[in-house]
């Protein structure tokens, strides 16, 4: 039996190792074992926009002008935001700003301090 993954590409579980490297005889496409062997039961990553990994406690500030959904406030570009709490949803980080109080932001719109 094939225990190999299913190319990420075209789904062809015709994939084969070749010296540390999967390769799919189907679409040619190469990529790392190394990478496709994360350990299953490690956490999830949340990263910032520049890619750096955050965590419980961080410090970030906000990249663009962010409007609150059923007012008309903004978080401005800049905005300190202390203490985040990662949550594992499609807001992913729990945080409390000043002048707002409990907010919810997407990682993808802040950046690590
Ligand atoms: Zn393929």
């Amino acid at each position: 039996m094939n225990t190999l993954p299913a190319c990420p590409k075209c789904n062809s579980e015709f994939t084969y190792d070749d010296g540390g490297n999967y390769t799919c005889p189907e679409c040619a496409h190469e990529w790392s074992a190394q990478a496709a062997t994360a350990p299953a039961d490690s956490e999830t990553v949340y990263r910032d926009s520049a890619g750096n990994v955050l965590k419980d406690g961080d410090t970030v500030t906000v990249i663009k002008d962010l409007k609150l959904k059923g007012s008309a406030g903004v978080i401005k570009m800049g905005t300190k935001v202390k203490n985040i709490r990662l949550v594992d949803s499609d807001h992913n980080i729990d945080c409390k700003i000043d002048g707002f109080g409990a907010m919810s932001l997407k990682s993808e719109f802040v950046k690590k301090v």
